[in-house]
């Protein structure tokens, strides 16, 4: 498999313990559930291709790995992430409290124009529901997040999660408002990109000092 890609964007999964952060990675990757027979210690890294309208964008997700109650190994975990995954689990409202500890961590420690998606998951287990969805909406407003309820058991919105946060990247891109170029932004240029760049430019106009007139 080819792999060529536009770019590479650095991404984080952070939360609470046990609210399915490694499931969720595992289930980007692996399109299934991390069942709990499966003992070996948690995957800390994957990476994978996604086609997000058109660009072939590399994302280098790092897991926590049980770490999650140790403070002082998070700022070399955060430095340089262009993305993140905030997790809480849905039926449970202590993670969903610890949210904002997470937050200013992440904007703190992270990249300045870190992207973040909250994610409420384990959706399917909606009868156990501690934290409503329209709750958990207000806050990702008021706090500038995207937001999504996704379940690593079933799949639903995992994707959806991880693609969300690479397009609004790009989309910050585009608009000059994120420079790919700066130095801890998360993001890097892939093979394509790089080709594209080296391709002679068209002509540009003059600039008025290059101009005799
Ligand atoms: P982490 O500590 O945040 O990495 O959480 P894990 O990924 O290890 O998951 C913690 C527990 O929640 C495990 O028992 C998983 O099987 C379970 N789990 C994770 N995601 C889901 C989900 O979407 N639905 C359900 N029902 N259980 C989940
Ligand atoms: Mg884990």
């Amino acid at each position: 498999m080819s792999e060529t890609y536009d770019f590479l964007f650095k991404f984080l999964v952070i939360g609470n313990a046990g609210t399915g952060k490694s499931c969720l990675l595992h289930q980007f990757i692996e399109k299934k559930f991390k069942d709990d027979s499966n003992h070996t210690i948690g995957v800390e890294f994957g990476s994978k291709i996604i086609n997000v309208g058109g660009k072939y964008v590399k994302l280098q997700i790092w897991d926590t790995a049980g770490q999650e109650r140790f403070r002082s190994v998070r700022r070399s975990y955060y430095r340089g992430a262009a993305g993140a995954l905030l997790v809480y689990d849905i039926t449970s409202q202590e993670t969903y409290n610890a949210l904002t500890n997470w937050l200013t961590d992440a904007r703190m420690l992270g990249s300045q124009n870190i992207v973040i998606i909250l994610c409420g998951n384990k959706k399917d287990l909606d009868t156990d529901r501690e934290v409503t969805f329209l709750e958990a909406s207000r806050f990702a407003q008021e706090n500038e997040l995207m937001f999504l309820e996704t379940s690593a058991l079933t799949g639903e919105n995992v994707e959806e999660a991880f693609v969300q946060c690479a397009r609004k990247i790009l989309n910050k891109i585009e608009s000059g408002e994120l420079d790919p170029e700066r130095v801890g932004a998360g993001i890097q240029y892939g093979d394509a990109a790089l080709r594209q760049l080296r391709s002679p430019r068209r002509a540009q106009a003059p600039s008025a000092q290059e101009c005799g007139c």
